[in-house]
């Protein structure tokens, strides 16, 4: 392995962006998320930081069952994320619709139909430790290596 390599594995594991997209929740796993960032969880000091830009995150947070307005503007936003990027589903709504899968509700889980979705965190809402452990575990997985395995 070359040293940028090993340079690059070392600061990724501490400097993990996230961003997070609600497409259609009743803000229970928003709160969740946002307790994350609070002095209790302190999502920062495991090297874990939250922006509004797709475009600076490595991480996508997807909350919500998934209403049809969203569906295109998901692809957008996970389309600019530059590579190495994950999605990570919060919460059983973007997992299976959760209360809103009945019929008369305008939704359309999973989100994996629209984009690749590499950990699932469930729950009605997950506890913030779950995501925070979704974020540690399949982060790494993603991103160790990522220039020696492209072809
Ligand atoms: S999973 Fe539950 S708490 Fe989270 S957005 Fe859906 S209904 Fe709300």
């Amino acid at each position: 392995m070359s040293i940028l390599q090993k340079i690059k594995n070392t600061v990724r594991s501490r400097s993990i962006h996230v961003a997070y997209v609600d497409v259609g929740s009743c803000n229970g796993c928003d709160i969740e998320v946002l307790a994350c960032l609070a002095p209790r969880y302190d999502i920062e000091q495991y090297g874990i930081y939250v922006h509004n830009n797709p475009r600076e995150a490595d991480v996508l947070l997807v909350i919500g069952s998934v209403t049809p307005q969203w569906v295109d503007k998901l692809r957008e936003i996970w389309d600019k994320i530059p590579d190495p990027k994950v999605a990570v589903a919060i919460g059983n709504c973007p997992i299976s619709g959760c209360v809103y899968a009945r019929r008369g509700t305008l939704t359309s889980p999973p989100a994996e139909k629209y984009i690749p979705i590499a950990a699932q965190v469930p729950g009605c809402p997950p506890r913030p430790t779950e995501i925070l452990n979704a974020i540690l575990s399949v982060a790494p997985l993603i991103f160790k290596d990522y220039e020696e395995k492209q072809p």
